[in-house]
């Protein structure tokens, strides 16, 4: 794949890049061992200082950070600036925490001390998404850094300039000359970079077959992986529930990002007695929805991230028609350049339609109807998938069994699934492994080490 930006609201190419050859590569890891070896011997309040400088500068610099976002996938400018500036909330969480999750932490043995000690591990590579350019490679490189390892970002090869950009936030904020960088690369290139021996782990956001590649390479190579990968998260409305506040919610939880998010509510579960009213209003707030030029302030949804992708929307939703499912509004291409998209809703759709299992990344949303909360937590555990879910009800016995029985690595009652640096983040079953995030996520690329002192 060619490393290019395509603005998707016009399809056409604004800028291409000469892919790093394996020598740049290799200079690149070289620079990365250097630059560990000095980071892990910084003291914490130092690496804090320069995650501020980070912070700061992103701040400073969300708008054109944001507008480079989204000229090269299509997200709202508004959307993209609030990506920035939710990216130095991130990096500042982990300047001001970094101490309480990384201290030592004693345990009494018969020692005369004992504890567990939080080291870094070395290189990491990312391999990263375009659909939050930004956050994605923040989330990652925040605590890695913090934590005295150093980064080198595989970025989508649809957002090279977002890429560098980042690259670039790192270098001006003062940290060592290599500690984060970014390779120009395709995907077919990393199963080089993830046997070098001077990589010591991997994270990887992004598709099922991609994860699974990553880890298959790193489980031979005995190297630690965290993988976020899809969701197909459920929304689940009871009775009890505030309706209006559902479909508000539910209707940004379905299109925000262009419905370009893993942890977008993607099947709306709907409890019998309220489904034609619920319906009845989501199909309303779609339908008020603006599709239009991302850079506009009065747009909520921009185009889908390339040709490819609105193709294979269009035809998962052909699949579902055909299959029995009923088109409740939108859910189309739209003519013209760039590739926009309407947002629509998919009732009645067989359970043994591919649509009822597959993750659908554009803003379509799948109604399903539920007898009670068994029949809808049934019809959620029926997924491959397991990164978050949402209920809506103020009935508190449900509200229990939600979070006790959904298969998910989120429950968010009454509100949307949303990262929050504060809380841990990530999924089970095929939507992956390992945690990004809070404590979990600072630890995650640590060696904890058992000091035992007699
Ligand atoms: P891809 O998996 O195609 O791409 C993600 C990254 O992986 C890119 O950098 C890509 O590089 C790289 N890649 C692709 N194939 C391989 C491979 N075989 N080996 C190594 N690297 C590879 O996904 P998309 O970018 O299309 O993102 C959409 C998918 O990601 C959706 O399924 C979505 O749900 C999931 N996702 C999950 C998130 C989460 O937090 N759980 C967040 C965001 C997305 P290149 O661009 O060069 O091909």
């Amino acid at each position: 794949m060619a490393i290019q930006t395509r603005n998707p609201a016009t399809g056409e190419i604004l800028k291409t890049f000469e892919p790093h050859s394996d020598a740049e590569v290799d200079l690149r890891i070289a620079k990365s061992v250097v630059a560990h070896n000095e980071l892990r011997l910084w003291s914490l309040e130092k690496r804090a200082t320069h995650m501020r400088k980070v912070a700061q500068i992103l701040r400073d610099e969300a708008e054109v950070l944001g507008e480079v976002a989204t000229l090269e996938m299509g997200k709202t400018l508004t959307a993209a600036i609030a990506e920035v500036n939710k990216c130095a909330l991130g990096t500042e969480y982990y300047a001001d925490t970094a101490a309480e999750h990384l201290a030592d932490d004693i345990v009494k043995t018969d020692a005369q001390k004992s504890y567990r000690k939080y080291l870094p591990l070395g290189p990491v590579l990312a391999v990263m998404p375009w659909n939050y350019p930004i956050w994605q490679v923040m989330r990652f490189a925040a605590p890695a850094l913090m934590a005295g390892n150093t980064g080198l970002l595989k970025h989508a090869s649809n957002v090279p300039q977002c890429a560098l950009y980042i690259e670039d936030i790192f270098t001006r904020a003062g940290f060592p000359d290599g500690a984060f960088q970014t390779l120009l690369i395709g995907g077919a290139r990393v199963e080089r970079i993830l046997r070098d021996d001077r990589i010591m782990a991997a994270t990887l956001t992004g598709s099922e077959p991609a994860g699974a590649s990553v880890a298959a390479i790193c489980g031979s190579e005995i190297k630690p992986t965290v993988l976020e990968l899809g969701g197909s998260d459920a929304f689940m409305v009871m009775p009890s529930a505030d309706i209006d506040k559902a479909v508000s919610v539910g209707t940004k939880a379905r299109t925000q990002n262009n419905g370009q998010s893993c942890i977008a509510a993607k099947r709306f579960i709907v409890h019998a007695d309220i489904y034609d009213d619920f319906k009845a209003r989501l199909k309303s707030s779609f339908e008020a929805l603006v599709v239009g030029d991302p850079m506009d302030a009065t747009t909520d949804i921009g185009p889908l991230v390339n040709a490819q992708s609105r193709d294979e929307v269009v035809g998962k939703v052909e699949r579902a028609l055909k299959d029995g499912a009923i088109r409740v509004c939108g859910a189309d291409a739209m003519d013209g350049p760039g590739y926009f998209f309407t947002p629509g809703i998919i009732e009645n759709i067989p359970e043994t339609s591919s649509i009822y299992r597959e993750e659908i990344f554009a803003p379509v949303a799948l109604l399903f109807k539920a007898r009670d909360i068994d029949h809808a937590l049934e019809i959620a555990n029926d997924s491959p998938f397991g990164l978050g879910g949402a209920i809506f009800t103020h009935d508190k016995s449900e509200q229990d069994v939600a979070i006790r029985d959904l298969q998910a690595g989120a429950t968010f009652v009454n509100a949307m699934t949303s990262s929050n640096p504060h809380l841990p983040f990530g999924g089970i079953k095929r939507s992956g492994y390992g945690r990004e995030l809070a404590a979990e996520g600072i630890r995650a690329f640590c060696n904890v080490k058992t000091v035992y002192i007699a």
